[in-house]
């Protein structure tokens, strides 16, 4: 893909001026509309790979860290943390907030600012709105089902209702 050649400011234009409505902000819908496959759950590491990030496992960082176009996750946490690590990097990629370590308090319900934002961000990634509405219509509304189904915690799954549905 042509986006892998480009720097990433370029990556972040090039995103920017296809995905968002008023080029100001991405959110997670848009990033779905473009590069998602239908499929679920969400290959998140793809996904961030085909906006031009590259992808490390290390401990150095616990919760995660973004340099360049450079996404290091933790490997020492849950498989659900992880998945929600890289898509809340891959938030402040394509808004283009520039590096980021994280602090787990950015990742809490009290986060503001461009921490909500990517926070956000990734619920709508993971738990995609559209999906998440069909089952729930459909009677599928268990909280550890939903979240199995997701690969994400039931923390993420239970504030994506409360945001959909409140
Ligand atoms: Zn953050």
């Amino acid at each position: 893909m042509v986006e892998h050649f480009l720097g990433k400011e370029e990556v972040a234009r090039s995103i920017r001026a296809v995905g968002t409505k008023n080029g100001i902000q991405m959110t997670g819908n848009d990033l779905l509309m473009r590069y998602w496959n239908g499929s679920v759950p969400i290959d998140i590491e793809k996904i961030a790979e085909s906006c031009g990030c590259r992808l490390f496992m290390t401990d150095d960082f616990v919760n995660g860290c973004l340099k360049g176009n450079i996404i290091y996750f933790p490997n020492s946490c849950s498989m659900q943390k992880r998945r929600f690590i890289v898509a809340h990097l891959l938030g402040h990629f394509v808004n283009v907030h520039g590096d980021q370590v994280e602090d787990v308090k950015n990742f809490s319900d009290q986060a503001t600012g461009i921490e909500k934002i990517a926070n956000v961000f990734a619920s709508d990634v993971l738990v995609p709105r559209r999906v998440l509405k069909f089952l729930v219509a459909n009677r599928k509304t268990k909280i550890t089902e939903l979240a199995k189904f997701f690969a994400a915690s039931e923390v993420l799954v239970a504030s994506q209702i409360e945001r959909i549905f409140k």
